[in-house]
């Protein structure tokens, strides 16, 4: 299956596409992960990233459109993808259907996580203290100036992409507020997968 999941920063995006990932069998591609990577290792890209990451700003489309086309074009996508955090902008959105239509593909199914934005912040920060409390690396963005950029980001970039793909017919939007294994029964509803108990988070 070829797949795309959409929301805003902190809606469960992440959590969400690796249940799917497994479950299908498919490579999770998070465009975040591959430029938090890219600024890791101090690549031409990443030092192009770094600072808009930093800001919470958009990284330009040219760059991410052909980090995605390299990424699906490998052997380990050969079968589908899940696409986290990616497109965020309808430029990104056309780019990316061409490549598919050059290559004879199509997407399965847009899936968008619904969530008020006042609960965003709070689980952002709550994100940052269970990372530092674990001892791993804090994201550089998730603060609150930088969310705010990002939420900015979002509801005037990225939310139109929820009608592109509804006009599309490809959009399936599911209730992102509830518990994390609810909103992984409703995904997996959509796409007519039965979950499994091993598919939700209660057994770690
Ligand atoms: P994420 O991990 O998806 O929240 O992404 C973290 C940051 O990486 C974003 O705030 C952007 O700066 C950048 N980024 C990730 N995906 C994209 C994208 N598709 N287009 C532009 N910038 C992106």
């Amino acid at each position: 299956m070829r797949l795309i999941i959409l929301g805003p920063p902190g809606a469960g995006k992440g959590t969400q596409a690796a249940r799917l990932a497994e479950r299908l069998g498919v490579p999770q591609l998070s465009t975040g992960d591959m430029l938090r990577a890219a600024v890791t290792k101090g690549s031409p890209v990443g030092l192009a990233a770094r600072d808009l990451i930093a800001r919470g700003e958009l990284v330009g489309d040219d760059i991410v459109v052909n980090c995605v086309l390299g990424r699906i074009a490998e052997p380990g996508a050969a079968s589908g993808f899940i696409l986290d955090g990616f497109p965020r902008t309808l430029g990104q959105a056309r780019a990316f259907d061409q490549a598919l239509e050059k290559a004879h593909l199509g997407l399965d199914a847009v899936l968008e996580l619904k969530v008020v934005e006042s609960v965003l912040l709070d689980r952002i920060i709550y994100r940052a203290r269970e990372a530092k409390a674990a001892g791993l690396p804090v994201r550089a963005d998730d603060n609150p100036e930088a969310l705010k950029v990002r939420l900015e980001a979002y509801r005037t970039q990225t939310q139109p992409l929820a009608d592109y793909y509804r006009t599309a017919g490809l959009l399936r939007t599911v209730n992102g507020l509830r518990p994390v294994d609810e909103v992984t029964s409703s995904l997996f509803a959509e796409l007519r997968l039965q979950p499994r108990t091993a598919d939700l988070g209660s057994l770690g």
